[in-house]
This record gives C-alpha cells, structure tokens and sequence, in this order.
C-alpha cells in the first residue's frame, strides 16, 4: 500500500526515492511494538495499548508540514506513507474507533480494556488464526479481513 503511494509520488515528481521512503515509514511504524514488552500483564492480557508510533495527530501534524515542506517528494512519500499505514489499522483492526487517537488512548489512559475490548471477549479467540500468508502480506490481509468483517462489525463493538 504505501509502496504504491511511494509509486504515485515518483511518477508525479520524478523522484524514484519516494518508494523507498513509503514504505520504511510504512514498515517502522510498527516498531512501537517493542514498548509493549515492558507493558504489565494481568490474565494473560496485555494491560495498555500504547503504540507511540500510531496516531491521527502525527498524520494531521504531517499534512500540516507538508505546507511548509510542499516542494519535498521524499517528505510527501513519507507523510502518504505513515498515513495509509493508519489508514489500514485503523480499517484493518477491531479496535475502538478513537483508538488511533493519542489523545483518546490518553484519555482512556492507555488501557487495552477501552480500546481493545474484542480481545477480552472469548469470541475473539475462538475465531480462525490468520493465514500463513498473512504473515508476508499483512497489507492485503487486513484489507480481506476489514472486507469479511464489515458486515459483522456492529456487534463486536461493545463497552
Ligand atoms: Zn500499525
């Protein structure tokens, strides 16, 4: 996903940078991940859903710069890059709507009970386990599972 913005920006501009640029912002915004390994656990459940990396005001904060920074193609690959990797969490994942909110999650302070609530629930578990091809293309699975999912979606979103 972020590669193929990466690729309209290089078309657009010339700059063939821009792929690359898309997709490492893409990647590494991920790597939040790793702050969850100091979370606490209770039941087997992660406490807090952190995700310093993901939020809907990092992506506003970027359209804003990108005014300033209008003539940059890298900074536009890497501002299109971060957001449709929000774009597809936020889509891909059952997670509280406001979820990719910084200031929600603050509000919430940080707790996985608010934000994730599907993960609590036994449902959750006893649903299949990704394919193994979700693995190398986590892009396209979210994008089937948002698919699948949509029509079930309203019953899941309780607390
Ligand atoms: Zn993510």
């Amino acid at each position: 996903m972020s590669g193929g913005l990466g690729g309209a920006v290089w078309a657009a501009t010339g700059e063939p940078w821009a792929v690359p640029v898309a997709v490492a912002v893409g990647v590494l915004t991920d790597i939040d991940h790793l702050v969850d390994v100091f979370d606490g656990v209770e039941e087997g459940y992660k406490l807090h859903m952190l995700r310093p990396f993901h939020a809907w005001e990092f992506a506003a904060l970027g359209v804003f710069a990108l005014f300033a920074y209008f003539n940059n193609p890298l900074y536009l690959a890497a501002v299109l890059g971060y957001i449709s990797h929000i774009a597809l969490d936020e889509v891909g994942n059952t997670t509280n709507s406001f979820a990719y909110f910084m200031t929600y999650r603050a509000f919430v302070k940080f707790k996985r009970k608010r934000l994730t609530p599907h993960v609590f629930s036994p449902r959750h578990w006893s649903q299949s386990s990704p394919p193994f091809w979700a693995k190398y293309e986590p892009t396209i699975y979210q994008l089937w599972r948002w698919y699948k999912g949509r029509g079930s979606r309203g019953d899941r979103s309780g607390a």
